[in-house]
């Protein structure tokens, strides 16, 4: 349920209506816009209580939310959510492009696709120091030196950094090297982590599962925001349907479908969604289209030597030519990269 307070409402009405919150053993999650405040009441069978706060000097009204998220619904934040790093935002009128390696491969590596990937345009690097890989046998990432490495090219080049935490004990680490930490596919229903994350104090990049529907993404969202963390930023990276010409299926209808019933920013990565470069591309420009605030895109000096996901990164030269047209698309969509 969301209380929404009186425009008039004093602190001390406001602060009752907290104090009755938590004396009914539910968690307040507030709101304060420019014109008003909201409080989220989140816990079993709140709405049960709906009267008491009716009831309440300085409560305007009471809204039921129906949906199974709460926190991440348009209903507790009627407007997008921004999620602001330093001078970057993601979720207002620019695209935020995020670009980099699968994997943090080496210092010298890293750092020339730093300067390369900014030259064209990226905001943000990414590249996994933890590397959550289907074969136990494949390379995991180089861990805490990676990054390290990380921050000598954030160091030198001012990019924000986003890489993944695989688990609740590598959260504190990651948090102190990353600006955005990101929660792989393979983790959206690791209901720890995800708590976890809800604790640390940096924006989460929270990837959809490959078979998870958007209710259960949204769903995922929540966990991390009923723990104080609103910091959340989705990203759609395709999902296994029968198709097998592409390593997964871009579901772009993820983008307007979470952008009516959730406030949160909603990126796209057509790296991993397509697992092929020569689509990504066409399925950059499709996102932009379809009103995503970002892209992950994977990028790498010579792709058939990365030692993950080559096939589907693109080169130095091959992403300068795609920023310079996705540049063109944003102002066509009223919004800039
Ligand atoms: C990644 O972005 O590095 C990654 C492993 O992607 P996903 O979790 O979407 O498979
Ligand atoms: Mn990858």
């Amino acid at each position: 349920m969301i209380i929404t307070l009186d425009r008039k409402v004093s602190s001390k009405q406001k602060e009752l209506v907290i104090r009755k919150i938590r004396e009914l053993g539910f968690q307040p999650h507030i709101s304060s816009g420019i014109q008003r405040t909201v409080i989220g009441v989140i816990g079993e069978n709140a709405i049960l209580a709906r009267e008491i706060f009716e009831a309440m000097d300085g409560v305007e009204f009471i809204t039921p939310i129906s949906q199974p998220f709460k926190l991440a619904s348009r209903d507790f934040h009627p407007k997008n959510s921004v999620v602001a790093l330093e001078d970057i935002r993601i979720g207002g009128k620019e695209i935020v492009i995020m670009a980099g390696p699968c994997a943090v491969e080496g210092e010298k590596e890293i750092l020339e696709i730093a300067e390369a990937v900014k030259k064209s345009g990226a905001r943000v690097l990414r590249g996994g120091a933890f590397k959550p890989r289907s074969s136990p046998y494949s390379f995991q990432g180089l861990g805490r030196q990676g990054l390290e490495y990380l921050r000598e090219a954030k160091k030198k080049t001012g990019l924000a950094i986003v890489t993944e935490a695989m688990e609740p004990a590598q959260l504190e680490l990651v948090a102190e090297y990353a600006d955005i930490v990101q929660i792989g596919a393979r983790n959206m229903q690791n209901f720890n982590l995800l708590q976890e994350a809800g604790k640390i104090r940096k924006p989460v990049l929270l990837k959809r599962g490959m078979s998870a529907t958007i209710k259960e993404f949204l769903m995922a969202s929540e966990y991390i925001m009923k723990e104080g963390n609103y910091d959340v930023i989705l990203c759609e990276r395709g999902i296994r349907t029968f198709e097998t010409a592409t390593r997964f299926t871009l579901d772009l209808n993820a983008v307007p479908v979470i952008k009516r019933l959730s406030h949160l920013p909603v990126i796209v990565d057509p790296s991993h969604a397509t697992g092929d470069r020569n689509y990504v591309a066409a399925m950059s420009r499709a996102a932009l289209a379809a009103g995503a605030d970002g892209l992950i895109i994977e990028v790498h000096p010579h792709p058939d030597k990365a030692f993950s996901d080559g096939p589907q990164s693109l080169n130095f030269r091959q992403f300068q030519e795609m920023m310079k047209e996705l540049k063109h698309l944003s102002s066509a969509f009223k919004r800039k990269i």
